[in-house]
């Protein structure tokens, strides 16, 4: 008995019963192990829909002229604590975006069953990849002395804890966990939430908005539009994250307790807590029309918004949102001439329906 399935614009003729056993042995975790990338029939579509739409935003950093960048580095009408802001920047995520890629491919790759899933974590991790060549590119185009760079991860106490926060839990991890014990479960759900929710999703927020205020000023174009591909990568990383936890709570519930759930609402606490002492670093005094006040609260709103994404409470409901500006700025697809230099367009209209039958 044959079935016709479909993906897009294409369709495949699968053996039935061969189909559903496929089907029924996908799973987040304790799935069926095989060497073979079987993505059909697709169980998990979100993740395959989620990997198109990533590769369709596909950007490289030589694409973005730094020339500007260059030479309001070098002149007066920067003051010292715009270039802290920008250093705090490429000081922080050149070790965080590593951080993510990392436990990506040595604790949720290696953790994850379904070959869908397998392919939109790859493509996820690689996307890091370009954010830290973004981040060699800003360094190289300014100037900067790498090894200075490298040094914040250390000189600086704020970004050491927020790293400290995140690689703890990584390392700990990679140890062949026997993923049937609810315990263990639970360790890779806080991982996921850990990284998508708290770190990617909300400690990512205060350089973000501190650096895309300055774009706003017209401060640092490359930069900023380098950071505004980025947090378009970020929000389909946090979505992903967000699917994959909660397919995997649905799958098995009894990770799914009350005493669980404060567990996560606490390390977003915890995460906030962090997030907050790095914006004081980041902004010392009230500069540069940039109030620390507003940021902070701009962070207490992001991650509300992560937990409710999870289903989780909110932490302080009914605040409000201090940058309406700052979520439209994150949405390029709005904005018709977002290339001001090299016109290079990698975004391919319904990537969904050009895909090639030996793409897949
Ligand atoms: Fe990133
Ligand atoms: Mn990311």
């Amino acid at each position: 008995m044959q079935t016709t399935y479909t993906i897009g614009s294409k369709s495949f003729v699968l053996d039935r019963d061969k189909a559903e056993a496929a089907y029924m042995a996908k799973k987040i975790i304790n799935g069926r192990e095989t060497m073979y990338f079987n993505i059909l029939p697709l169980k998990y579509q979100w993740a395959y829909e989620l990997y198109k739409k990533m590769k369709s935003n596909h950007w490289e950093p030589e694409d973005i002229p730094m020339q500007k960048d260059c030479e309001q580095w070098q002149s007066n009408e920067i003051s010292d604590i715009e270039r802290w802001i920008i250093k705090m920047g490429i000081g922080y995520f050149s070790a965080a975006e590593g951080i993510v890629g990392d436990n990506l491919l040595h604790v949720i790759r290696e953790s994850v069953t379904a070959p869908e899933l397998k392919l939109v974590i790859g493509r996820h991790a690689h996307e890091e990849n370009i954010h830290a060549d973004s981040l060699i590119y800003m360094i190289s185009s300014l100037g900067i002395n790498p090894h200075e760079a490298e040094a914040m991860f250390d000189d600086v106490e704020t970004i050491k804890m927020k790293n400290n926060f995140v690689v703890g839990n990584s390392k700990n991890l990679r140890r062949g966990m026997d993923l049937m014990i609810t315990e263990n479960k639970q360790l890779l759900a806080k991982n996921i939430f850990l990284f998508g929710q708290c770190m990617e999703g909300t400690q990512f927020y205060g350089l973000f908005g501190m650096i895309l205020a300055l774009y706003r000023q017209n401060k640092f174009p490359g930069i900023g539009q380098m950071f505004r591909y980025t947090l378009r990568d970020e929000s389909n990383h946090i979505e992903l994250q967000r699917n994959l936890l909660m397919d995997l709570v649905e799958e098995n519930p009894d990770i799914w307790t009350a005493e669980f759930r404060q567990e996560l609402t606490d390390t977003m606490v915890k995460a906030v807590k962090l997030e907050k002492a790095f914006i004081m670093d980041c902004l010392p005094l009230n500069a540069v029309g940039l109030s620390a006040e507003e940021f902070i609260q701009y962070i207490d709103y992001i991650a509300d918004r992560r937990l409710e994404g999870v289903g989780l409470k909110a932490i302080h409901p009914g605040v409000k949102n201090p940058f309406p500006w700052l979520a439209e700025m994150m949405d390029i697809k709005k904005e018709q001439n977002f290339f001001e230099g090299r016109v290079t367009e990698y975004q391919k209209a319904s990537a969904l329906e050009s895909v090639d039958d030996d793409e897949l």
